[in-house]
């Protein structure tokens, strides 16, 4: 049986107001594994009223070491159903078992560490002067909403989601349409938690209809959205229209650099996993792997050989290395990237073709695909293709390396393969990228900013700054002086 899962609002899961539903599917099999309330603006509306009355009747009212007692509870619950929810994610984004529980174990570190910030955030008193007590308040926005996408489902929700509750807001979730589910469920264990009803609500739907009418919504403060770039100028715009407030966490094409002084190995295990993980589907997919010249093909035949042994396989089956991409639309968008570069002149030295050897030939599965003979003006080395495709391009010098990896709209990860300490700082100094790793690739922290320069985004995740964002503040000036005042003493006055 296939189960039904419904919009979470006001603490109860409800139907559509419509009643329609939508599949949910699993990528490897193509099976409908559940379905999901097809929400709308009468449901937004709805999710939205039901913030607005949490947030009015008690939440505001919070104190932080309140909200930071159940944040902690929260993450304890998570941790106790780790299992659980990487098994759910796996089915619905066909993400290997393996990365979804090494990801979902780490979401409890975040509600955790925004518990610390719930608690120990303190406002300040500015140096106005010695007549004034001036103190700033720091207030949560009110009702906000997180659009989030489905390549890590989970973990983009709770970047955004711990912030926001510490904060003291109420959120409504418009989660992807691939990838619904998991929202619900982590609603439902906020209830268990504690949090009152109406605190976190998810409606589910397709961003055309419920996402936009979220983003459109006048009583909603602030819009969170990550997912492509040319979704986020859309929202952007609508938000800004009613001059809401936005962060953006947008797409990403990133530079990995390897000078011939790096330990090779290493870089070539990490340069494969900064451009396969997740099948590709990653806002900092290694995607543009730049090789100083001397060590060109050394590398390039590691990357070859080792991408050609990468085991595609059952998602659930802890010996699988890759799963299938996430939906149809992606595994046309990078087939459609594949024949791109071809056309274009650049080489295919691995992959570039769907598995066809059974069961893989049911699911949306492709192999890791490696192109040379890239050149920096070529669609494939400048757009975001968000599947299993990376490039590989020499570089002469360090000069030659930072142009490279700067030539992009894109702005949010990078990595520098260096033993060279000088060099490291040096370089990573000159990336025009929200998040540069040294010797290393996708590691992330709740306390480390997150979030993209340039067409990669508006505004930062993670650490105090996303705190912040999910404040306004108040700022009361107190006249201490005893000595009366009245600027127009002395003018005539009329009776
Ligand atoms: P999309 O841009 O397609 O969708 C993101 C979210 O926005 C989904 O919930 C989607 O709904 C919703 N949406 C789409 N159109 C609208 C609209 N008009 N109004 C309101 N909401 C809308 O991204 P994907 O889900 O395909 O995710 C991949 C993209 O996300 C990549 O570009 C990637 O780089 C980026 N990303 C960025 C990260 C970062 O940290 N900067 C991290 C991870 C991904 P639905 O899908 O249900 O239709």
């Amino acid at each position: 049986m296939v189960r039904t899962y419904g919009h979470l609002i006001d603490g109860e899961q409800i139907a559509a107001a419509s009643g329609k539903t939508f599949p949910v599917e699993n990528p490897a099999t193509l099976e409908v594994v559940a379905e999901a309330a097809d929400g709308d603006a009468n449901d937004v509306a709805r999710a939205v009223e039901a913030s607005q009355t949490a947030f009015d009747r008690y939440w505001r009212r919070t104190t932080g070491r309140e909200r930071a007692a159940l944040l902690t509870r929260f993450a304890e619950i998570i941790a106790s159903r780790v299992d659980q929810l990487a098994q759910h994610e796996t089915i619905i984004t066909g993400r290997p078992i393996r990365e979804m529980r090494a990801q979902v174990g780490r979401i409890p570190d975040w509600y955790a560490y925004y518990a610390g910030i719930a608690q120990t955030a303190q406002e300040v008193v500015a140096p106005f002067g010695p007549q004034y007590l001036n103190y700033v308040q720091r207030l949560p926005l009110g009702v906000v909403g997180l659009i989030t996408p489905w390549n890590h489902p989970l973990l983009i929700l709770t970047k955004k989601l711990a912030p926001a509750l510490a904060a003291g807001n109420t959120v409504v979730v418009k989660p992807s349409e691939f990838a619904p589910t998991t929202a619900v469920e982590l609603a439902q264990l906020a209830l268990e938690a504690g949090f009152p009803p109406g605190v976190l609500n998810v409606v589910t739907g397709y961003g055309p209809s419920a996402g936009h009418a979220l983003a459109a919504h006048p009583g909603v403060a602030k819009i969170d959205l990550t997912g492509g770039t040319p979704t986020g100028k859309a929202v952007a715009s609508v938000v800004g229209g009613r001059l809401g407030k936005v962060t953006m966490e947008l797409g990403g094409k990133a530079p990995v650099l390897i000078f011939a002084d790096a330990d090779l190995d290493q870089a070539v295990a990490g340069a494969l996993f900064a451009a396969f993980i997740a099948a590709g589907q990653t806002c900092v997919q290694g995607a543009r792997i730049l090789v100083e010249k001397t060590v060109y093909d050394q590398v390039t035949d590691a990357l070859v050989s080792r991408a050609n042994a990468i085991r595609l396989g059952d998602p659930l089956d802890p010996a699988t290395q890759m799963g299938p991409l996430v939906s149809q639309r992606q595994l046309a968008r990078t087939e459609q990237y594949v024949q791109i570069g071809l056309a274009e002149g650049a080489r295919l030295v691995a992959g570039g073709y769907r598995p066809k050897e059974p069961p893989l030939d049911r699911g949306y599965y492709y192999r890791p695909t490696i192109f040379t003979d890239v050149k920096p003006h070529m669609r494939i080395f400048r757009e975001e293709i968000f599947g299993p495709v990376t490039c590989v391009v020499p570089f002469a010098d360090e000069e030659e390396a930072i142009r490279l990896a700067n030539d992009c709209e894109y702005g949010l990860g990078a990595a520098v393969w260096t033993q060279d300490v000088k060099r490291a700082h040096r370089v990573a100094q000159r990336l025009e990228a929200g998040v540069v790793w040294v010797n290393d690739h996708h590691r992330i922290d709740p306390s480390s900013p997150w979030g993209g320069w340039k067409a990669s985004g508006i505004g930062r995740e993670n650490g105090w700054d996303a705190y912040w964002d999910y404040t306004q503040t108040r700022s009361v000036i107190v006249n201490l002086d005893p000595t009366p005042f009245d600027w127009y003493a002395g003018s005539e006055r009329y009776s």
